[in-house]
């Protein structure tokens, strides 16, 4: 096998075999560009070392052979004395991630090569600055040595010589520091530094391999699903310099804003720097246009070859170059990160321009960064007073009073008060005050914190980790590194989506894109600017792609209305639990309460109307469009009072001898109707089956809803569908009476009603059976919410906010499986419901309607079990249409 690519040899689809950073070297290079030449060390060989702690036969040999032939290419042998070839050893893995080895530079330095080095530039300095940077990179990377025992180092030359900048040091100075950071290494590792150029090619090659098993590496892949076995590659590159003089230097460049998506000339250059100098802040740094009058011959040369990088990757590129003496380098170029509002910019402007497809301008975008453009947002024009930063953990604008403990948030809150929650870092105990507040912010933790994840799983904005914001409990404030103090009752307002704390009241507007969606935008009007545009072409073209339909999930007519408009092609799951509260939560009192069959049937009697009357405007919302109507689910408890208000209410009626029967004859009904797990309890179908007349009662009202809107001219489409179903049984039951109801309304009202009765699959029982469970019913939809929680045997509401942040943080997933479906586990009993259910009844439609319907990675999942459709919030409704898209292009 072949273990080591010159950059020649290799192109940018290989980016498995030698990671990206060598993959688009090898393409930079066979495109002509001024690339350092050196070779990359595959990812087969990480395998290899990391499986068996040695590195495979044959390695070292092809490593001395495409050395020789980079040093005849270069003419300089790698740590010779009079001339040295000095190399770079870069890790470079498919992903790059966070915990793995960084760069070392100047290899093949030594105290006989330095003097070489010095001489064949005659720069005594630069030289010993370029040691120094060796053993110091060195000695932290690969000889794991802590970085600061370096830097106080360097802080004591400068203090000695009275100096503050790294540039009034001169090569006497470095040359100390190199005999310095030495006797560190020796010290620490009880080894001197190593001076043969090859062995420290050796050690820094292996310390790359073995810094892919890092924890925090190991940690990274874990949750962001990368597998173990992907290895990386090592890229060995010739040493170009850019910190020879005012002539060189060092920079980054992007050929388009990655924040904006506006072309354009974009980027920061360092003169007389190296490496990481640009981005460590050390200097500095200049707007890379400023090149122009600094080096207009490299200048022209990068902006051509920018372009030339632009058209060859049909994308937004980034690049590392480097300058020495008037002489471009190209160091590094990959397809660069973006923001939301630049990947739909960039796409439609490379589509304008021929350069792609409408067709590949869709996998340029995703539906995570299309949410990112529907939350509200806080004015751009306004003005405003940053305070600090942290982690954007859960998108959105918040504004509030801000609060420093949960009971606080609570309290006021209910006295009508918008308030942030203002922590250290949350805890379950929190959980109460999350839920009150407008938004969460926390000085400690990071993406998988408590705030974070229970934020996310509320949809509630949140930025955490603001360590530079010292929040004080105690004292009920917070003070900003600016000396400002945050009491509490001082509103402050905070940035989700970008991390940002502000002082006082921003005001926030609604997204230009949610106006489009509403069609409060025309896209063809001059309202629209070039992000609605890139929005509207892109949608129209995936809502020709998709094979899956999108609905909404929507319980009253004015969600309905609003997710057509968002473009829902009809209702997946209209609860009808709202229709028993209000005013009507005496009416199911009553009928809690009723001793005798005739009280019953008065109390369902008196629910109907109402309902129906709900129906009514709900089926004129989506007229010519389904709607899946879900009879009741929840526990009947649900709509009584609380035990303990109640006891305490009881007691103090008997204490003043009031009348109080009524209360009495509910606490006994509150009681008996307790449950230890009501989650599991008596609910769904259960409850149709041991109350009877309640599931006739609501089938009635649809129906006679169904035949109004038929009188009237409309055209209903319900469908009736039976909750937590776990055994055909059960929906044979219902199923019977609700077809008897059908034919009396019918009968009652002349017109035809023929409407599908289905079920929801969301116990692994019902999935399980779900061919027998077909032949009873005409349609699924999968409630995956109840599937994951019955699958996994724990409730959300009790897990998300007690371990959910410790399995994220350890791994155990790498998102939360009310996030995102655990395609394995719950996806697996969709796939097979899926096939046994279309086995039984080829014509069965299959919908889903949990929460993971608008989620991008479940929607794939989804399309690619052959499901129809997709059922979710009506905001997340464009998202699923864009992903629904992506799916089948
Ligand atoms: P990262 O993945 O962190 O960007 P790189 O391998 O790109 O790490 O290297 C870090 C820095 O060192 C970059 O700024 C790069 O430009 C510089 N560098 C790497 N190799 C060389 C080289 N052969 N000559 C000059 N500079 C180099
Ligand atoms: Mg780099
Ligand atoms: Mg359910």
């Amino acid at each position: 096998p072949k273990y080591v690519y010159e950059f020649a040899e290799g192109n940018k689809d290989l980016k498995e075999l030698l990671g990206g950073k060598g993959a688009n070297l090898a393409e930079m290079t066979n495109l002509g560009l001024p690339v350092p030449p050196g070779f990359t060390i595959t990812t087969d060989v990480c395998r290899h070392y990391l499986d068996h702690g040695r590195m495979p036969e044959g390695l070292d040999a092809e490593i001395e052979q495409k050395l020789r032939a980079l040093e005849a290419r270069m003419g300089k042998k790698l740590g010779d004395a009079q001339d040295p070839l000095l190399v770079s050893v870069r890790s470079g893995a498919r992903y790059s991630m966070p915990g793995m080895m960084e760069t070392v530079l100047n290899i093949g330095l030594n105290d006989d090569s330095v003097h070489g080095l010095a001489a064949q530039a005659a720069d005594e300095r630069f030289a010993w600055d370029s040691y120094r940077r060796l053993v110091q990179m060195f000695g932290k990377t690969v000889l794991d040595i802590d970085g600061d025992s370096f830097e106080d180092a360097i802080e004591e030359v400068k203090r000695v010589k009275g100096v503050t900048n790294d540039l009034d040091l001169d090569a006497a100075d470095f040359q100390r520091l190199v005999a310095a950071f030495k006797e560190i290494v020796a010290q620490r590792t009880g080894r001197p530094f190593p001076d043969d150029p090859r062995e420290q090619l050796d050690l820094a090659i292996r310390a790359v391999f073995e810094s892919w098993n890092t924890p925090r590496a190991a940690l990274y892949r874990r949750q962001e699903r990368i597998p173990a076995s992907a290895g990386t590659a090592v890229n060995v590159c010739s040493m170009v310099f850019g910190n020879l003089g005012m002539d060189s230097g060092t920079g980054v460049a992007f050929t388009r804003d990655p924040a904006s998506g506006q072309q354009g000339v974009y980027g920061d250059y360092l003169q007389n720097a190296q490496g990481e100098d640009v981005v460590a802040g050390i200097r500095n740094t200049v707007a890379l246009s400023e090149l122009e009058r600094i080096d207009k011959g490299s200048y022209d040369e990068l902006m051509s070859i920018m372009a030339k990088l632009e058209n060859h990757y049909r994308d937004l590129c980034d690049i590392e170059f480097t300058i020495e003496r008037g002489k471009l380098w190209m160091l590094q170029t990959r397809v660069g990160k973006r923001t939301a509002a630049a990947a739909f910019r960039i796409a439609d402007q490379l589509v304008d321009q021929g350069m792609i497809t409408l067709g590949e301008a869709v996998t340029r975008v995703t539906g995570d960064q299309l949410a990112q453009l529907m939350f509200p947002r806080f004015d751009e024009s306004a003005e405003r007073r940053r305070i600090g930063r942290g982690m954007n953990a859960s998108p959105g604008a918040a504004v509030g009073r801000a609060v420093f403990d949960s009971d606080t948030a609570i309290k006021w809150a209910r006295g009508g008060e918008n308030v942030v929650l203002c922590r250290r870092e949350t805890t379950p105990d929190d959980l109460e005050g999350m839920l009150s507040a407008a938004g969460v912010l926390t000085s400690r933790g990071g993406k998988t914190s408590h705030a974070a994840v229970v934020a996310r799983g509320m949809g509630k904005t949140c930025v955490c980790g603001a360590e530079e914001l010292d929040i004080d409990i105690k004292n009920r404030r917070m003070v900003a590194p600016g000396g400002e103090v945050v009491h509490e009752g001082d509103v402050v307002s905070i940035d989700g989506t970008s991390g940002e704390v502000y002082l006082g009241e921003v005001p926030v507007v609604a997204s230009p894109v949610v106006r489009y969606f509403e069609g409060a935008i025309d896209p063809a009007s001059n309202e629209a600017d070039d992000l609605v545009r890139a929005v509207h072409r892109i949608m129209r073209f995936v809502d020709a792609a998709r094979r899956l339909d999108v609905r909404a999930n929507a319980d009253t007519a004015e969600d309905a209305a609003r997710a057509r408009r968002m473009g829902a092609q009809g209702i997946g799951l209209c609860r009808t639990e709202h229709m028993f509260l209000g005013d009507r939560r005496q009416l199911v009192e009553q009928l809690i309460l009723a001793d005798t069959d005739d009280e019953q049937q008065e109390a369902l009697a008196a629910l109907l109307p109402p309902q129906r009357d709900d129906f009514v405007s709900i089926f004129e919302s989506m007229d010519g469009l389904p709607v899946t109507v879900r009879l009741l689910d929840p526990p009947l408890h649900e709509f009584l009072p609380d035990f303990t208000d109640l006891s305490v209410r009881v007691a103090l009626s008997e204490s003043r001898g009031e009348e109080h029967e009524n209360d009495l004859r509910l606490l006994r009904a509150v009681s008996k109707l307790h449950e230890q797990n009501p989650m599991l309890g008596l609910r769904g179908v259960r409850l149709g089956i041991l109350v009877p007349g309640l599931f006739t009662m609501q089938v009635r009202a649809v129906a006679q809803a169904a035949a109004e809107r038929i009188r009237q001219g409309g055209d209903p489409r319900p469908e009736i569908m039976i909750p937590l179903v776990g055994t055909v049984q059960e929906l044979e039951i219902i199923r019977e009476d609700s077809t008897r109801v059908l034919r009396e309304v019918e009968e009652e009202y002349g017109v035809r009603l023929d409407f599908p009765i289905g079920t929801m699959i969301e116990l692994p029982r019902a999935a399980l059976t779900a061919g027998q469970i077909a032949e009873s019913a005409e349609f699924f939809s999968f409630g995956t919410n109840d599937l994951t929680q019955t699958v996994w045997g724990f409730s959300r509401d009790d897990v998300e906010a007690s371990f959910f942040s410790a399995y994220l943080e350890k791994g155990v997933f790498g998102v939360s499986p009310f996030e995102t479906l655990d395609m394995d586990g719950v996806g697996r009993l969709v796939s097979i419901a899926v096939e046994e259910g279309r086995a039984a009844r080829p014509d069965v439609k299959l919908g889903i309607c949990g929460e993971h319907g608008g989620d991008p990675a479940s929607v794939h999942f989804f399309h690619s079990v052959g499901l129809d459709y997709t059922s979710c919030s009506p905001f997340r409704v464009p998202v699923a249409r864009l992903e629904a898209g992506r799916a089948a292009a």
